[in-house]
């Protein structure tokens, strides 16, 4: 049987990863979020600071505004790409056949949506420099 103890341990985190994952953008471990997105219930709800390394996570009053910007991108994003899927499946079919799916995704995909562009917005204009020993900090 292989020893796996120290594996979990050994694993560093790709600012890529740590993104997708939503994790802290100072030890790339520590989660953003206290619930999984798919609790849509308590999706938004965030951890203040770093369970790990105590970092905060709001680097400045109102930060998350700008979070907005990515949100948005990531809806025209979506947007897009559903237009011209529904363009080319449908072979250009009336504007409620647009509609209809665009919205009905992008309301789905809101807790989604909501963590991914925080964990960008933080990781890209947090200007926070990746320390992996910061977890004794
Ligand atoms: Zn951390």
């Amino acid at each position: 049987m292989e020893d796996t103890t120290n594996l979990k341990l050994d694993v560093k985190r790709s600012k890529f990863q740590a993104m997708g994952e939503a994790r802290c953008p100072q030890c790339r471990e520590g989660k953003m979020f206290k619930y999984p997105f798919w609790r849509v219930d308590k999706f938004s709800e965030m951890n203040k600071n770093c369970p790990v390394c105590d970092l905060k996570f709001e680097v400045e009053p109102g930060f998350w505004y700008g979070a907005m910007f990515v949100s948005y991108a990531n809806t025209v994003a979506l947007l897009v790409v559903l237009g011209v899927a529904v363009f080319y499946i449908f072979n250009d079919p009336p504007v409620m056949y647009y509609i209809l799916p665009i919205t009905v995704l992008s309301v789905a995909i809101v807790p989604f949506n909501f963590r991914i562009s925080r964990a960008v917005f933080l990781h890209l204009f947090g200007f926070i420099k990746y320390k992996p020993d910061s977890k004794n900090a």
